[in-house]
């Protein structure tokens, strides 16, 4: 074995992709495998997109494009941020990536220096500490509590402050809690952050997966000031049912962005240019589609709330976003073998809390049926039957 790299010897896989994997494997095997832990739309590509990439094959349009993208994409996500979130961006404050996860990490270590501080909200989506050490900064944590419905405080955000601090990672709709950040509070965390010259990833992938009467507001639409210290990100794979496409964004101030394509010129080059094509078709439509799917999602959240009240012992916090019920099991252990042992004994696949910094936490996804879910969280509750 050679001497690894040491911050990437730092760097933990993903247990969200690991069990999700797992999953799909034990079903090939034929096992009868309920799969509460892929974050991902069970729904198809709708059809006006694929089409769009099958004409782009068609047409030839299968050469590179430039490395952030192609300008016409560009100019599309420009309308969305416009016409959606109110932000004005110019065709050349973007860079497309290869995911929002592409795009995350590449904000990361262009922001990041070694040694610089970047404060993470606890519970946090897996993937952001270990960035943030593939670029050498230090991550640190923010602990929110159930009280806030795990949002973090003005209070708690400048109590984690130091000299060191570059940037904060922030992620409304959640993901693993569902919680999503009012404008007032939103406005509160963006007038600290300009007073202490620290950057903003505004994680907005679950944008049109809300449930509740409160409107999404992304953090750069509050201010100029603001506005130039944020980098937003979102993407097509939650909205569109886009997962495996690989497209998402990042749209910010021209000089970062002029050093995130270059970062890009010599790791990726251009994200695929029939999934570019598509995105473009997936943006320009009417959004008919996404309301079909949020309200089935919203359907199915209320389902899983439900049958889980049935479930002595157990509580959550009620998500308004994206797909996840991030359910309190502390009552029955430690998370990782909670989870091992509901996938054991009753093959139902969840993503254990500790991933996400929230030990005797179990995140359930509600991206199966209405038939699965009533089946999957039947199961876990005959299993904590037989434990208890
Ligand atoms: N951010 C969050 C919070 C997510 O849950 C995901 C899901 N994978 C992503 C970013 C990245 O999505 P993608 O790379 O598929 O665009
Ligand atoms: N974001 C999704 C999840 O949390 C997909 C897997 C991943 O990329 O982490 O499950």
């Amino acid at each position: 074995m050679p001497k690894i790299n040491s911050r990437i010897a730092e760097v933990v896989g993903s247990t969200t992709l690991a069990i999700t994997a797992r999953a799909k494997e034990l079903k090939d095997q034929g096992v009868d495998v309920v799969s509460f832990a892929a974050g991902e739309p069970d729904f198809d590509t709708p059809d006006y997109i694929k089409k769009a990439a099958v004409d782009a094959i068609n047409g030839g349009f299968t050469k590179y494009t430039p490395s952030s993208g192609t300008e016409e994409l560009r100019i599309a996500i420009c309308d969305k941020l416009k016409r959606d979130n109110n932000l004005e961006y110019k065709p050349g404050q973007i860079v497309v990536g290869c995911g929002a996860k592409h795009s995350i990490f590449n904000a990361v270590m262009v922001l990041c220096d070694a040694g610089e501080e970047v404060l993470i909200p606890v519970p946090f989506w897996v993937s952001y500490p270990e960035m943030v050490k593939v670029a050498g900064a230090v991550p640190k944590y923010i602990q929110t509590t159930k009280e806030t419905h795990f949002r973090v405080t003005p209070e708690q955000l400048k109590a984690s402050i130091t000299p060191k601090t570059k940037m904060l990672i922030l992620n409304s709709p959640s993901n693993p809690t569902g919680s999503v950040y009012s404008r007032k509070e939103l406005q509160a965390i963006a007038d600290i952050c300009v007073k202490h010259g620290i950057y903003v990833i505004s994680d907005d992938i679950y944008e049109k997966l809300i449930y509740s009467d409160e409107p999404f507001v992304s953090i750069a639409s509050l201010g100029k000031d603001i506005y130039d210290q944020t980098i937003t990100i979102n993407g097509l794979s939650k909205a569109y049912s886009m997962t495996g496409w690989r497209i998402g964004y990042a749209a910010g101030p021209a000089d970062i962005m002029g050093y995130m394509k270059n970062l890009q010129d010599h790791s990726t080059s251009n994200p695929t240019s029939i999934s570019q094509k598509a995105a473009v078709a997936a943006l320009k439509a009417s959004e008919e589609g996404i309301k079909a799917m949020r309200d089935e999602f919203k359907v199915r959240r209320d389902l899983m709330m439900s049958l889980i009240d049935g479930i002595p012992g157990v509580s959550y916090i009620k998500p308004d976003g994206a797909f996840y019920l991030f359910c309190d099991f502390s009552k029955f252990g430690k998370s990782s073998d909670i989870a091992k042992s509901i996938l054991n004994d009753v093959s139902v696949a969840v993503i254990p809390g500790d991933s996400f910094g929230a030990e005797g936490f179990l995140r359930l996804t509600f991206c199966t049926s209405q038939e699965r879910i009533r089946e999957g969280v039947n199961r876990i509750k005959a299993w904590t039957e037989k434990v208890r």
